[in-house]
Protein backbone atom coordinates (compact mmCIF):
# COMPACT_ATOMS: atom_id res chain seq x y z
CA UNK A 1 0.00 0.00 0.00
CA UNK A 2 1.50 3.19 -0.73
CA UNK A 3 1.66 6.10 1.43
CA UNK A 4 -1.42 8.09 0.23
CA UNK A 5 -3.79 4.94 0.54
CA UNK A 6 -2.26 4.21 3.37
CA UNK A 7 -3.29 8.00 4.81
CA UNK A 8 -6.61 7.89 2.60
CA UNK A 9 -7.81 4.97 4.96
CA UNK A 10 -6.96 5.89 8.01
CA UNK A 11 -7.73 9.72 7.87
CA UNK A 12 -11.74 11.53 7.10
CA UNK A 13 -11.69 13.05 3.24
CA UNK A 14 -11.03 16.50 5.15
CA UNK A 15 -8.39 15.82 6.81
CA UNK A 16 -6.61 13.82 4.35
CA UNK A 17 -7.21 17.46 2.35
CA UNK A 18 -5.56 19.58 5.29
CA UNK A 19 -2.79 17.05 6.83
CA UNK A 20 -1.33 15.80 3.26
CA UNK A 21 -2.20 17.87 0.74
CA UNK A 22 -1.76 21.29 3.11
CA UNK A 23 -4.98 22.81 3.02
CA UNK A 24 -6.64 24.88 5.39
CA UNK A 25 -10.01 25.14 7.16
CA UNK A 26 -12.78 27.78 7.43
CA UNK A 27 -11.78 30.05 9.89
CA UNK A 28 -13.89 29.44 13.25
CA UNK A 29 -15.36 26.54 12.03
CA UNK A 30 -12.67 24.06 14.19
CA UNK A 31 -13.82 22.61 17.20
CA UNK A 32 -11.01 23.94 18.92
CA UNK A 33 -11.11 27.16 17.74
CA UNK A 34 -12.95 28.42 21.18
CA UNK A 35 -12.13 25.79 23.12
CA UNK A 36 -10.32 26.33 26.77
CA UNK A 37 -10.07 23.20 28.66
CA UNK A 38 -6.56 22.26 30.20
CA UNK A 39 -5.19 19.37 28.45
CA UNK A 40 -2.80 17.88 26.13
CA UNK A 41 -3.23 18.31 21.84
CA UNK A 42 -1.94 15.30 19.66
CA UNK A 43 -1.82 14.93 15.96
CA UNK A 44 -4.57 13.11 14.66
CA UNK A 45 -2.94 11.35 12.37
CA UNK A 46 -0.33 9.57 14.51
CA UNK A 47 -1.01 10.57 17.79
CA UNK A 48 2.57 12.67 18.95
CA UNK A 49 1.99 15.15 21.54
CA UNK A 50 1.77 18.71 19.71
CA UNK A 51 0.73 22.27 21.95
CA UNK A 52 -0.64 21.86 25.28
CA UNK A 53 -3.55 24.18 26.42
CA UNK A 54 -1.43 26.39 28.68
CA UNK A 55 0.49 27.68 25.69
CA UNK A 56 -3.45 28.28 23.51
CA UNK A 57 -4.23 31.55 23.45
CA UNK A 58 -7.18 32.97 21.41
CA UNK A 59 -5.49 35.02 18.67
CA UNK A 60 -9.39 35.77 17.39
CA UNK A 61 -7.87 34.75 13.58
CA UNK A 62 -10.60 31.63 13.60
CA UNK A 63 -7.95 29.01 14.05
CA UNK A 64 -6.20 27.49 17.79
CA UNK A 65 -3.28 29.62 18.42
CA UNK A 66 -0.64 28.56 20.55
CA UNK A 67 2.61 30.83 21.71
CA UNK A 68 4.52 27.60 21.74
CA UNK A 69 5.02 24.17 21.07
CA UNK A 70 4.95 21.31 23.14
CA UNK A 71 7.89 19.18 22.71
CA UNK A 72 10.55 20.37 19.83
CA UNK A 73 10.99 16.86 18.40
CA UNK A 74 7.34 16.38 17.43
CA UNK A 75 7.10 20.38 15.23
CA UNK A 76 9.19 20.45 12.25
CA UNK A 77 9.15 23.81 10.27
CA UNK A 78 9.82 24.20 6.71
CA UNK A 79 9.58 27.33 4.07
CA UNK A 80 6.76 27.81 2.46
CA UNK A 81 6.44 29.85 -0.57
CA UNK A 82 2.95 29.24 -2.20
CA UNK A 83 1.78 33.06 -1.56
CA UNK A 84 2.99 35.97 -2.24
CA UNK A 85 4.49 36.34 1.15
CA UNK A 86 7.10 34.00 2.55
CA UNK A 87 5.06 31.94 5.42
CA UNK A 88 6.50 28.93 8.28
CA UNK A 89 4.72 25.63 7.73
CA UNK A 90 4.49 24.15 10.53
CA UNK A 91 4.06 20.27 10.10
CA UNK A 92 4.12 17.00 12.85
CA UNK A 93 7.81 15.68 13.31
CA UNK A 94 6.23 12.21 13.47
CA UNK A 95 4.22 11.90 10.47
CA UNK A 96 5.00 15.00 8.87
CA UNK A 97 1.47 16.03 8.14
CA UNK A 98 0.93 19.97 7.14
CA UNK A 99 -0.59 21.74 10.61
CA UNK A 100 -0.86 25.45 9.59
CA UNK A 101 1.71 27.90 9.92
CA UNK A 102 3.93 30.27 12.53
CA UNK A 103 3.70 33.71 12.59
CA UNK A 104 6.29 36.19 14.30
CA UNK A 105 3.54 38.50 15.97
CA UNK A 106 2.34 36.42 18.85
CA UNK A 107 1.62 38.65 21.95
CA UNK A 108 3.28 36.52 24.58
CA UNK A 109 6.75 36.52 25.90
CA UNK A 110 7.79 33.84 22.98
CA UNK A 111 6.71 36.13 20.44
CA UNK A 112 5.12 33.63 18.26
CA UNK A 113 2.00 32.40 17.12
CA UNK A 114 0.93 29.06 15.41
CA UNK A 115 -2.08 29.40 14.13
CA UNK A 116 -2.67 25.27 14.13
CA UNK A 117 -5.97 23.50 11.79
CA UNK A 118 -8.57 22.63 14.20
CA UNK A 119 -9.06 19.42 12.49
CA UNK A 120 -5.03 18.36 12.68
CA UNK A 121 -5.52 17.59 16.65
CA UNK A 122 -7.13 15.12 18.59
CA UNK A 123 -7.73 16.82 22.20
CA UNK A 124 -7.02 14.93 25.81
CA UNK A 125 -8.08 16.64 28.69
CA UNK A 126 -5.29 15.81 31.69
CA UNK A 127 -6.41 13.02 33.96
CA UNK A 128 -5.42 13.03 37.84
CA UNK A 129 -3.96 9.88 39.26
CA UNK A 130 -6.37 10.34 42.67
ZN1 LIG B 1 1.53 13.32 13.13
Amino acid sequence: MSKDDYWKKKLSKEQYHILREKGTEQPFTGEYNDHFIEGAFHCVACDALLFESNKKFNAGCGWPSFSDMAKSENIIFKEDTSLASVRTEVLCGKCHGHLGHVFDDGPTETGKRYCINSICLKFKPYTRSD
